[in-house]
């Protein structure tokens, strides 16, 4: 099984209550390999939500729980984000996933750039606190920028041929 950033299938559960949905993975899911995540909602952030970024960072500190989350109204909400991660990687342990498709730029989900916490909309270079855990554990990432019916094809095979 492959986890997916739920906004990306359509759900209706980012910050402001929209998602971010993708043609392409739209079009997949009907192969019955996706698993719908969203470790904010897992973590028990309501919807809507203010937006948050991670206002400290390093890699290494994500995974070592030391990065601080706030949102724009100035809450710290680190701990819904590191609750929602793990409960996402205990379900990527328990359908043995090996891929993850995960929404670009999220402070949970970003796969290459994360905003860089001052709310500017000025991005850095670096996973979101879910991208970064999973990575950690050995999860490959992608994010939907870099999805083609190739990779998705790829992927859904070797998926599909691994049958957990
Ligand atoms: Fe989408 Fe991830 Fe944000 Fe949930 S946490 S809304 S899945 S980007």
């Amino acid at each position: 099984m492959i986890l997916v950033s739920a906004c990306l299938l359509g759900h209706k559960i980012k910050y402001d209550g929209g998602s971010n949905p993708n043609e392409l993975l739209l079009k997949y899911n009907e192969r019955g390999r996706f698993i719908a995540i969203c470790p904010e909602c897992f973590g028990q952030m309501p919807v809507p939500r203010p937006p948050a970024e991670i206002v400290k960072r390093t890699n290494k500190k994500i995974f070592a729980g030391k990065a601080i989350v706030k949102n724009k109204e100035g809450q710290e909400v680190t701990r819904f984000f590191y609750n929602g991660a793990d409960k996402v990687l205990k379900i990527a342990n328990a359908y043995n996933v090996k891929y993850a498709i995960l929404k670009e730029n999220s402070p949970s989900c970003g796969v290459h750039d994360i905003y860089d916490g001052s709310f500017t909309g000025k991005k850095v270079k670096g996973n979101g606190i879910c991208a970064a855990i999973l990575a950690a554990h050995g999860i490959i990432l992608y994010s939907e920028k870099d999805l083609s019916v190739v990779r998705l094809e790829t992927l859904l095979t070797e998926d599909e041929k691994n049958g957990d």
